[in-house]
């Protein structure tokens, strides 16, 4: 099989850049290796950056319908297209088909959002604050902005920010997680047939290097990372000392509460989606399940019923569930399961017998559930991001409550029952930044904003949604008197309003 370069996309045109290192890029359902990207030196991300720097004004001075025309048309080109970068996604992630669309159709409604740019950007205006004086703010674009992606969403994720960065008239390089970077160029190029002009969004691949020139650049000044919160803290931390605007969204540790009176079977069937889909590689998989004792038998077992019946193989035979993405993380998922059997767990269905529909040397691992898990356990604290599903016992409400508010992360929690009471209780006292109520994925529409609370994000600006808007722009206000010759003399005073 053949191995196919994968290089940068600046101004415009592909560029294999001048760093001579590369990486491996996996075709996770068969183990072999598909693609060899270039890794970007700090020298490369400065030739991006200086086409962004060079493509920006005229694209900032732009009309509002030139660059929405531009988005308009993406929207056009991604939805009639939408089956190819799917297989893109299947073919470098490894998530089936079905979620690679799925991913894709929420990346859309950002888009969709974005075309709506012209309500968002408005500005607001008092007239006659003060005699003849008019007051009005309007929002201008930030200037070059840097996006740093994570590897589960190599689709979605960029798309939560550059419809509402580029339509907003700000000029954007990307740099996609290495380990599936095909994606992003392909929608570069769509962008470009929509009529984005070269230079207004580049790609750059590579790691730690690329990503610390794009902090250090002094021509950026505002970055949109998501990742794990290691890497989000120092990004936060490193580019706001650099006088950036920063936000950054970190990993996750996702708690589903399960009370006695919910409907025991589609919180079975919650779980199991939340907990496998994309191999349990989402910032928003239910990873933990804290179900009250009385039912927690009864829902371990329709959990397990439901476990044995998923197709785990390679995501193009239409199985429920694909490989994980690199064989370094597989086995650093299946390492849990001895963690669990020495911390006193008990493996009811173990991933690592499971019979695949994909190739021998595919990074497997079947669906896990792990029952009586201690809270104590690394399984419990630690974000593993594979298809583990860890199952704590609790007393009721408020243990599990007070498991939640102990944990460092705070990305996104559910909560299933039929009492209203409950509900509404639990989604006015649980420190997360997006709950869900019998819904266990709760990732806000586009209109709204998507982000943590705690240690899933760092800076004050969710992602899209009108948090997106605001962080892509600056607002400016705007005082404004037409002289006339009754405003003459000199007066030292502050200027107060008459
Ligand atoms: P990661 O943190 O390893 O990588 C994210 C990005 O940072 C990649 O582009 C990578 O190249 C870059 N990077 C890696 N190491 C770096 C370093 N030392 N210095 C600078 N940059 C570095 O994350 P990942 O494994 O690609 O993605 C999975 C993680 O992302 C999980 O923790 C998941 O919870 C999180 N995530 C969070 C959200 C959210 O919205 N909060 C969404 C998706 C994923």
């Amino acid at each position: 099989m053949s191995i196919t370069p994968i290089e940068h996309w600046v101004d415009g045109a592909a560029w294999a850049g001048t760093s001579e290192r590369t990486g491996d890029v996996f075709n996770p359902a068969t183990g072999t290796v598909t693609g060899t990207v270039a890794l970007a030196s700090a020298a490369d991300v400065g030739v991006a950056v200086a086409a962004a720097e060079a493509a920006w004004p005229a694209w900032r001075d732009a009309s509002l319908a030139t660059r929405l025309k531009v988005m308009f048309a993406f929207r056009e080109l991604l939805n009639a297209r939408k089956q190819e970068l799917a297989e893109i996604l299947t073919a470098e992630h490894g998530k089936v088909l079905a979620d690679a669309l799925g991913e894709i159709a929420r990346g859309l409604e950002v888009v969709e959002f974005a075309c709506g740019a012209g309500h968002l950007l408005k500005g607001e205006y008092s007239e006659s604050v003060s005699t003849n004086v008019d007051v009005y703010t309007v929002r201008q674009p930030v200037g070059i902005v840097g996006v740093i992606s994570p590897f589960n969403f190599p689709a979605m994720v960029p798309l939560w920010f550059l419809p509402i960065a580029l339509v907003s008239g700000n000029a954007v390089v990307l740099k996609p997680s290495e380990k599936d970077p095909s994606a992003s160029v392909w929608l570069a190029r769509l962008l470009q047939e929509a009529g984005l002009p070269d230079g207004v969004l580049s790609i750059v691949h590579g790691d730690k290097e690329a990503v610390d020139a794009l902090i250090d650049s002094p021509v950026v000044s505002a970055l949109s990372f998501v990742g794990s919160t290691p890497i989000a803290k120092y990004i936060y931390e490193r580019g706001s000392a650099a006088g950036k605007r920063v936000q950054a969204l970190g990993g996750a540790k996702n708690h589903m509460l399960v009370l006695p009176d919910a409907d025991l079977d589609l919180a079975a069937d919650a779980a199991v989606n939340a907990g496998f889909g994309s191999a349990g590689e989402r910032c928003m998989a239910v990873s933990v399940l804290l179900a009250v004792d009385t039912i927690a038998d009864e829902l371990v077992t329709k959990i397990a019923e439901r476990v044995g019946q998923l197709r785990t193989g390679d995501g193009t035979r239409g199985c429920d569930m694909g490989p994980l993405i690199t064989r370094a993380h597989r086995d650093k998922v299946a390492g849990y399961l001895d963690i669990a059997v020495a911390d006193g767990a008990e493996i009811v269905v173990d991933g690592r017998d499971v019979v695949v529909d994909g190739g021998d040397d595919g990074f497997w691992l079947g669906p896990t559930l792990i029952d009586r898990v201690a809270t104590t356990s690394a399984v419990y604290t630690d974000e593993i991001f594979g298809p583990v599903l860890s199952v704590v016992r609790i007393a009721g409400y408020d243990e599990g409550l007070a498991l939640i508010e102990a944990s460092p992360y705070g990305n996104g929690t559910a909560i299933f029952t039929n009492d209203g009471g409950a509900a509404r209780r639990f989604q006015r006292e649980v420190s997360v930044g997006m709950v869900g109520v019998n819904v266990p994925i709760p990732v806000p529409v586009a209109y709204h904003s998507f982000g943590g609370w705690k240690a899933s994000l760092f800076g004050d600006a969710k992602a899209y949604g009108p948090q997106g808007f605001a962080f892509f722009t600056r607002e400016k206000a705007i005082t404004s008197r037409w002289l006339d010759p009754s405003h003459g003399g000199i007066n030292l005073g502050f200027p107060a309003h008459d």
